[in-house]
């Protein structure tokens, strides 16, 4: 074996490991961007033990530094913009968003005011989308895991997501 054929052995058994890791133990950071905070609940109610999203690996934590997913809520006001931004450019890559709720699709019920410049997606790239208002735990972490598995299937990888404006949750059930 050629040194150049060690080197991509080399090369491609990291990846797989370092996508094994993230794929495991991603760590995710929430932001605010203008929602009512319906959607914010429902994360809370998905990340502590009722629903317990750390049973697939995810953890919370405060720095978009440490960060893997970017969790979003709500349409993007005039005032946060720019701390979305930061916070996204403060993330090492590869780095993913999911945009959490239908404001954050869309804008929403606030859509065309006079605060907000948009929905998620017209500030920073979106990965997964997850509709709702505000979207259930099952929804969230249905959304979730969904990414997870697509960083473990190039083929279907995030930016493929992102071209196709793929949803990765379910419609919810009406009640
Ligand atoms: S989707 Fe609904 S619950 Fe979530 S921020 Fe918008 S209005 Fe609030």
């Amino acid at each position: 074996m050629g040194l150049s054929n060690l080197d991509q052995t080399w090369t491609s058994a990291l990846d797989k490991i370092r996508t094994w890791a993230r794929v495991n133990s991603p760590w995710a950071i929430h932001y605010n961007s203008g929602s009512c905070n319906g959607c914010d609940i429902e994360i809370l109610a998905t990340l502590t033990p009722r629903y317990d999203l750390e049973r697939f690996g995810v953890k919370l934590q405060g720095s978009p530094r440490h960060a893997d997913i970017l969790i979003c809520t709500g349409p993007v006001t005039l005032q946060s913009r720019d701390r979305l931004l930061r916070i996204y450019e403060q993330m090492p890559d590869p780095k993913f968003v999911v945009a959490v709720g239908s404001c954050g699709l869309s804008g929403g019920a606030f859509q065309g005011c006079y605060n907000v410049v948009g929905n998620i997606g017209d500030v920073i790239p979106v990965d997964a989308y997850i509709p709702g208002c505000p979207p259930r735990p099952e929804a969230i972490i249905h959304g979730v895991v969904a990414l997870l598995q697509s960083l473990q299937a190039p083929p279907v990888a995030p930016a493929e997501l992102r071209k196709n404006g793929h949803s990765a949750a379910p419609q919810e059930e009406q009640e």
